[in-house]
C-alpha cells in the first residue's frame, strides 16, 4: 500500500512523498538568523518554485545534472530522491552576510579581498557550512573529508559544479541588471552514487541579488532575503521584482 508523507525539508520547504514520487512543495514561510525571525508571506513559495524551476531547467541544459523533474504549479515540484549531502556550499563574487560579520570579529581575509561591504572578491570564493546542526556553521574540507561524508573526488565535483552555476547564473543575471553577491547551494547523491545540484537554486531565499545601476552609483539595493532579514521594506514586492527582472 502507498504511504504518503509530508515532512519539513529545510525551514521553508516540505518534502512530500505520495504514490512512490518525491515532491518538493515551496511554503510561504521565510525564516531568518536559524530560525529567530519567522513569517510567511502570501506567495512566496510561489515566487521561490517559478524561480528554481527557471534556473534548474536552464542548469539542465547547461548539463549540469539536478534533481528537478518536473513542475506542479503553482509550489511544487516532482525530484529524483537523493540522499542529501549533509553541507551547504556558499559562493561569493562581494563581502556581505556572515562573512563581513567574521571580518568584524578579526578573521583575516584573504588575499586581495577588502574586508567591505559590497567589495568585490576577485575570482569569488566557495565555502561550506553544516546542514543539519541548530546553527550553520563554516567546515573546512579536512572536516568534510574526515567525517567521511564525501571522497576528494566528490568534493572536487561538487566545488566544479558550483564555479559553474555561478558563471551561468551571474552571467544571466548581469544582462539583466543584476549583480549576483553571493548564492547557497545543496547537493545530493542519487542511487547510482552521482552528485545532483538539489534543494533550490537562484531563489531570493538563497541568493543575494543587487541591483546593478544602484551599486555602480554607490548604494547597495537588495532584492532577497535580506530585505527581511534587515526589515529594508516589502518582501513580497521585492520577491516579485526579482521574479519579474529574471523571469519575465
Ligand atoms: P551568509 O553566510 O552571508 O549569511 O549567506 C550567504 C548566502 O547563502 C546568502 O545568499 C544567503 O541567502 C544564503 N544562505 C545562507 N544560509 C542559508 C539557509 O539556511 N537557507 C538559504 N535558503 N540560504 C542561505
Amino acid at each position: 500500500m502507498a504511504s504518503n508523507t509530508r515532512e519539513r525539508a529545510g525551514k521553508s520547504k516540505d518534502i512530500i512523498r505520495e504514490d512512490g514520487k518525491t515532491f518538493f512543495e515551496f511554503t510561504d514561510r521565510v525564516t531568518a538568523f536559524d530560525g529567530l525571525k519567522e513569517d510567511e508571506y502570501l506567495h512566496k513559495g510561489e515566487v521561490c518554485c517559478r524561480m528554481s524551476v527557471y534556473w534548474f531547467e536552464i542548469m539542465g541544459q547547461e548539463g549540469i545534472p539536478t534533481h528537478f523533474r518536473s513542475f506542479v504549479p503553482p509550489n511544487r515540484i516532482e525530484v529524483t530522491y537523493l540522499e542529501i549531502i549533509p553541507i551547504e556550499v556558499i559562493c561569493r563574487n562581494y563581502v556581505a552576510g556572515s562573512l563581513l560579520q567574521r571580518y568584524g570579529r578579526g578573521e583575516e581575509p584573504g588575499a586581495g579581498i577588502e574586508p567591505r561591504l559590497g567589495a568585490r572578491i576577485p575570482d569569488g570564493i566557495i565555502e561550506f557550512t553544516t546542514k543539519f546542526e541548530e546553527r550553520d556553521r563554516p567546515i573546512g574540507e579536512e572536516e568534510i573529508l574526515g567525517n567521511g561524508w564525501l571522497t576528494r573526488e566528490e568534493l572536487d565535483q561538487i566545488r566544479e559544479y558550483t564555479r559553474r552555476v555561478n558563471e551561468i547564473m551571474s552571467g544571466h543575471l548581469l544582462e539583466k541588471g543584476i549583480i549576483l553577491a553571493d548564492f547557497k547551494i545543496e547537493f545530493g547523491k542519487n542511487a547510482s552514487g552521482e552528485i545532483l545540484l538539489a534543494d533550490e537554486v537562484g531563489t531570493p531565499d538563497g541568493c543575494r541579488f543587487w541591483i546593478r545601476d544602484s551599486y555602480d552609483a554607490g548604494r547597495i539595493e537588495s532584492l532577497d532575503k535580506d530585505v527581511y532579514r534587515y526589515d529594508e521594506g516589502d518582501v513580497s514586492d521585492a520577491y516579485s521584482r526579482i521574479q519579474k527582472r529574471i523571469c519575465g
